[in-house]
């Protein structure tokens, strides 16, 4: 296999990188650089510029708006635009329901869809696991019964992403109760405005609300709002999970976040010398590092087979790319926790924006010289005045979780303290009982 880009490629990589580098909004782009959640609307203006350049649904055939590139130029506008970072497309309208729409769906829907799925003027999502059917998805038991020229929906959907955002859904519902399980499954799609669905947010251990439970109480929705055939959904479904997969290995994020461990690492001292400096801590940067090039050989492989296993076929590889892909981001979360220490103590409020919060209070470690945590526990008013607001610490003998305002006024009075940085679950409680009595 011949892994040399071409100039021709290598001068797309260019033109790519430099429409990032002149039209990613900058706030956008250092919030995602500092793990912090981005609102509905700078997600939405970001994909509107991306649309308005004609990249916004870059890998739907061209007569629906796609760029035609190759699936090397797809595998290097992936890259760059993780590795800016660039917020991704949304994938519950772009990458998930629109190329069902445009292989399955009839014309009418191609038309009335399509184009608002390109500029996110509805926002979609994913209708599928239920309570009980999880892996074992065919199980559904979320019912519509054709009444006329409409279906009743009754039922309910869990671990629904950003519900709480979406204009619209594509659910699978059971049609066929007599059938075997994954033939009686048709794929429907309709607002979240209609009466009868109720949206509520499921909070993750990690005190976000980005997934929710979704109620169907009667809710009526146009027959013609089917889309395919009846009962072939779980056909639709698995063509759509196939997609999934394919852009689901992240290997863009995951060499931006090894550069920042290493950056931060080379910064940051424990024991009065820089952390990459210690040999069990290279070790597992070193093994992280070559996870990830034998993912990336993986993603290239199945980019270079693309279309040698029929049409609407997913490579059967994609499956290993997204578990693997998945476990290597938690090896760099851990790894980039074990550099910064207590800064990775999260207490940040979640807004209505939905977002799971991410362990990554590197940014503030922006100080010029190399810091040492065990001294900065020592001296947490003076981490303070340098802009670490936001970490917590435990206070001796009171065994409490202290906030970054008493842990500022402590310190002054006893620059002596040391404080030590707060387990989990003391985090959390503090978190939680910080929401209910400050309202932050
Ligand atoms: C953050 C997040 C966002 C999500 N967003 C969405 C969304 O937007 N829309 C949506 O529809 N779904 C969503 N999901 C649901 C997700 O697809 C399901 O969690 C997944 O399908 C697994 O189902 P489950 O959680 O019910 O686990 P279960 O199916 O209960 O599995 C639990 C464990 O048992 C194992 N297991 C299950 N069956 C077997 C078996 N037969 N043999 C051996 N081991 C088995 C599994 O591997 C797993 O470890 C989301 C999930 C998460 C965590």
């Amino acid at each position: 296999m011949d892994l040399a880009f071409t100039k021709e490629e290598q001068a797309f990589r260019e033109e790519v990188r430099s429409f990032f580098r002149d039209n990613v909004p900058p706030d956008t782009r250092r919030k995602l650089v500092e793990g912090r959640h981005l609102s509905k609307d700078e997600m939405v203006t970001w994909w509107r510029i991306l649309n308005k350049k004609g990249w916004g649904t870059s890998h739907w055939p061209t007569q629906y708006g796609g760029t035609g590139w190759t699936s090397v130029q797809h595998y290097i506008f992936n890259e760059e635009l993780q590795s800016y970072p660039a917020p991704q497309p949304l994938a519950f309208g772009v990458s998930m329901v629109g190329p069902v729409i445009y292989t399955f769906g009839n014309e009418e829907q191609k038309k009335k869809y399509l184009p608002r799925i390109a500029n996110v003027d509805d926002w979609w999502c994913q209708g599928f696991s239920e309570p009980g059917s999880g892996s074992d998805l065919a199980s559904l038991k979320t019912k519509a019964e054709r009444k006329g020229d409409k279906w009743i929906i009754n039922g309910q959907k869990t671990w629904t992403t950003l519900a709480q955002h979406a204009d619209m859904i594509f659910c699978l519902c059971r049609t066929d109760n007599n059938a075997k399980k994954q033939m009686g499954i048709s794929f429907i799609v309709f607002s979240m405005k209609s009466k009868g669905v109720t949206v509520r947010p499921i909070q993750t251990i990690d005190g976000g609300v980005e997934v929710n439970e979704v109620f169907f109480d009667d809710v009526e929705v146009p027959y013609e709002n089917l889309i395919g055939e009846e009962n072939k959904g779980w056909d639709y479904a698995k063509f759509l999970l196939g997609n999934e997969r394919t852009g689901i290995a992240r290997v863009g994020v995951s060499k931006e976040r090894l550069r920042r461990i290493r950056e931060l690492a080379g910064r940051v001292e424990s024991g009065g010398k820089p952390i990459i400096q210690d040999a069990a801590f290279r070790e597992k940067l070193a093994a992280c590092e070559i996870e990830l090039k034998a993912l990336e050989l993986t993603q290239l492989r199945v980019v270079a087979d693309e279309g040698k296993h029929g049409k609407g076929k997913p490579n059967p590889a994609s499956s290993v790319l997204k578990i693997k892909g998945s476990e290597i981001q938690q090896t760099t979360t851990e790894l980039l926790m074990e550099v910064i220490g207590p800064f990775a103590a999260p207490f940040d409020v979640h807004g209505d924006d939905g977002s799971n919060e991410r362990p990554d209070r590197a940014e503030l470690l922006q100080q010029p010289q190399g810091l040492d945590l065990r001294r900065l526990q020592r001296d947490p008013a003076q981490h303070h005045r340098q802009g670490g607001a936001g970490t917590l610490g435990v206070i001796p003998g009171r065994d409490e979780v202290a906030s970054p305002e008493s842990i500022a006024t402590i310190g002054s009075m006893d620059p002596g303290l040391a404080l030590r940085a707060p387990r989990d679950d003391e985090a959390r409680q503090f978190r939680v009982r910080g929401t209910k009595e400050h309202g932050f």
